[in-house]
């Protein structure tokens, strides 16, 4: 490895996700690896170049210890090496953050503000930046926002039709998954720059699931709103719901505003709906006719959105999968495009078992793309490094 490395840090609800590259053109990643399950049976997952893949428990509680192991991990395998930059995925930028940029103690201070815009993810994305900091206090802490990607999309896509004073204090459709989006189309664009430049939905399915449409390379709008709460059903969040029936829980049935909050963020999507798991691989596996509508359920959610999508750009030139469902269930992505020759899209079933790149026969190609957040967040702190 060479002396000098940049780190990310990919701090979700249940899981820290981290790399290390060496800090020169062209990046190369040394050391990929995840902490899951933060909280219950945690493990550590370790993808170091060149060496088989390790998976191995780990007793870690919360999200401070999983960090603190991560951080071990890291100085272990830099050698001598120096760690120059540290990436942050940073969930909510609110209005006024976009591009990637150098953290300090004013940013972050204005960072914790939205700290209740995504209470999931923000409070361990600043952990993060305090740790790595604590842990590297000669390397630069780099924050890059999901929602920076959407953050020029045209004003009806960001606002609620609430009165005008709420859209001035900040409650807006900002839209997540925005790394993400930015990995699929640098892929695409690697594939068919024509192609990449045209109209375009990505759906990134993970256990936080989102689309977006992509139109000349640029976010035109996308299912997430002010939280990451709305559009699709996921693993454990309901997705979009008539606000009706909030006030009616709120109202009639007497939920404390903590108690609703924990049911949309936690114990709804494909949890609530199948009252067996979040996770599709166990959905999938399941014959219990619940846990089948569950995947309806969520299947359903993502035909009625690529149809709004692709109204929204006034056509389809391609559409892309990605996220851990998208990327691996074979059921999922075909269950999606069934009869939809109207736009052009018709699966090679074999293509699709396999989860090969390209899984179209139509005239609208689809593709299969691994999305690369910490290759992304990575070249972030690098140009920033280097300006
Ligand atoms: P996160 O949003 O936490 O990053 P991921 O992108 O890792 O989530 O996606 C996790 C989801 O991907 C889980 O629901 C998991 O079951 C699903 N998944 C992973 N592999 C497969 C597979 N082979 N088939 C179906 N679903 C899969």
């Amino acid at each position: 490895m060479t002396t000098e490395l940049i780190l990310t840090l990919n701090a979700g609800s249940s899981s820290i996700k981290f790399a290390l590259y060496e800090a020169h053109e062209p990046m190369r990643v040394g050391l990929r690896g995840q902490i899951e399950s933060i909280g219950g049976a945690a493990s550590l997952q370790l993808n170091a170049i060149g060496a088989p893949k390790q998976v191995r428990p780990v007793d870690v509680t919360d999200h401070a210890a999983a960090l603190s192991e991560i951080l071990k991990v890291v100085g272990s395998a830099s050698g001598g090496a120096r760690v120059i930059a540290v990436g942050h995925r940073i969930t909510h930028g609110g209005p006024d953050f976009s591009g990637p940029q150098v953290l300090d103690s004013a940013s972050l201070d204005r960072l914790r503000r939205f700290i209740p815009w995504a209470p999931l993810h923000q409070p361990y994305n600043l952990e993060a930046v305090d740790g790595a900091a604590r842990v590297f206090p000669g390397a630069i802490q780099v924050g890059c926002f999901d929602t920076g990607y959407h953050r020029g999309h045209p004003w009806v896509s960001d606002a609620y039709a609430l009165p005008r004073r709420y859209y001035d204090a900040g409650l807006r459709r900002y839209g997540f998954h925005g790394l993400s989006y930015q990995s699929v189309v640098a892929q695409l664009t690697d594939i068919d720059p024509n192609l990449a430049n045209g109209r375009i939905v990505i759906a990134h399915l993970g256990n936080g699931a989102s689309m977006c449409a992509v139109k000349g390379g640029r976010s035109i709008t996308s299912t997430m709103g002010f939280t990451a709460l709305d559009g699709l059903a996921m693993g454990t969040r309901c997705g979009v719901i008539d606000p009706g029936v909030l006030l009616y829980l709120l109202q009639e049935e007497g939920l404390t505003a903590d108690a609703l909050s924990r049911m949309l963020y936690r114990e709804s999507g494909l949890l609530g709906l199948s009252g067996l798991s979040s996770d599709m691989r166990e959905l999938e596996a399941s014959q219990s006719g619940p846990a089948r509508e569950a995947i309806d359920y969520f299947v359903h959610r993502i035909r009625v959105e690529l149809g709004a999508l692709t109204a929204t750009l006034g056509g389809l030139d391609c559409l892309a999968f990605c996220g851990g469902i998208g990327e691996n269930s074979a059921e999922v992505r075909s269950q999606v495009c069934r009869d939809l020759d109207w736009l052009g899209i018709a699966l090679d079933d074999a293509a699709n078992r396999e989860s090969q790149m390209r899984i179209g026969l139509g005239r609208t190609p689809v593709f299969v793309i691994r999305t690369d957040e910490e290759g992304v967040i990575a070249h972030a702190a690098m140009s920033l490094l280097t300006r």
